[in-house]
């Protein structure tokens, strides 16, 4: 049987390589028999850096259909496989919150409040002394970009400022110029549609009994959301009402300037408003400057709103 290592659903690049990492952990540990695999087709910004560092692709799967499986970058039964409760998982490597989740076996965890999975799995290298190729420093360096934004997210600890100029010397690269276009690459909203932008990085989340479904994309400019809002929106009440979620938030993040604004459809925009003191404005936008990260500055807040 072979072990299955994958991220979180709607995959960003740290779930995508930090699932290639921790498979190369497990080769040089002596677990030859794993493959990492990808939840779902893999974004803009991953493809740039898979290019870049000529990787292949992982293969995508809906199902692990009874394989052992390795949770990278995501703990939350509602972002991981759909059969989960029938997988026997083996190991989690993580940097966020635990929720829904348990096992029927022993398993081994590794966690840690810092920016980034692989940075998690850079320590676990240097621990056992492992070898970490050029393409394999560029590939974590590029999921530690990401999460941090290039080091400028509030996620953003010691760890990633120490170890990621470390990542770029084995890489070979210049951190700050491959780092910028690797974002940037993120950011082209003309290939994406309405669904793409508000779906393609979207978790849900329980929150007091609701079903919050938080979406974020990456834009070098805020008003290229706004020039597309009344169809996004649009979107936004489609897929609420399709998939159940009670409320469906969209996070743009202006990665220049660290700033955002939030679209939502559904019931509970008084509970975002509560989370971040602020109104919608009359066209529908919450400006939320200095907001970058769902993880720290958009979930913790809106779930103590929903279940003050
Ligand atoms: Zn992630
Ligand atoms: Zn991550």
């Amino acid at each position: 049987m072979t072990t299955l290592i994958f991220g979180h659903q709607n995959p960003d690049t740290d779930a995508v390589t930090s699932a290639m990492s921790w498979a190369e952990f497990q080769r040089q540990s002596g677990n030859t028999d794993v493959e990492a695999v990808a939840l779902g087709d893999l974004n803009d910004e991953t493809k740039f850096a898979l290019d870049f560092f000529k990787k292949d692709a992982p293969r995508v799967i809906t199902a692990a259909n009874g394989e052992p499986v390795m949770l990278v970058d995501h703990n939350e039964a509602q972002q991981s496989v759909a059969d989960r409760a029938d997988s026997t998982i083996v190991s989690v490597v993580d940097h966020h919150r635990f929720a829904n989740f348990e096992t029927a076996a022993p398993l081994f965890i590794r966690a840690e409040p810092v920016g980034s999975t692989n940075s998690i799995i850079y320590e676990m290298f240097q621990e056992k002394g492992f070898t970490i190729s050029a393409q394999l420093a560029g590939l974590m360096l590029s999921g530690i970009v990401s999460d941090t934004l290039l080091l400028k997210s509030p996620t953003t600890t010691d760890l990633e400022r120490k170890i990621l100029p470390e990542l770029a010397d084995i890489a070979g690269i210049d951190l700050a110029d491959y780092g910028l276009k690797m974002l940037k690459a993120g950011t082209n909203l003309a290939a994406k549609s309405d669904l793409d932008i508000a779906e393609g990085d979207a978790k849900s989340f329980d929150m007091g009994g609701k079903t919050v479904r938080i979406g974020q994309v990456n834009v070098v400019d805020l008003d290229e959301i706004y020039a597309r809002q009344a169809t996004i929106e649009a979107t936004l009440k489609a897929e609420a009402e399709k998939n159940g979620y009670d409320l469906f938030v969209l996070i743009a993040t202006d990665i220049l300037n660290s700033n955002s604004a939030g679209l939502a459809f559904g019931e509970g925009k008084d509970k975002l408003e509560a989370a971040f003191a602020a109104k919608f404005d009359a066209q529908g936008r919450l400006a939320l400057p200095g907001v970058v990260s769902r993880k720290k500055q958009v979930v913790p807040p809106l779930q103590a709103a929903f279940e003050a």
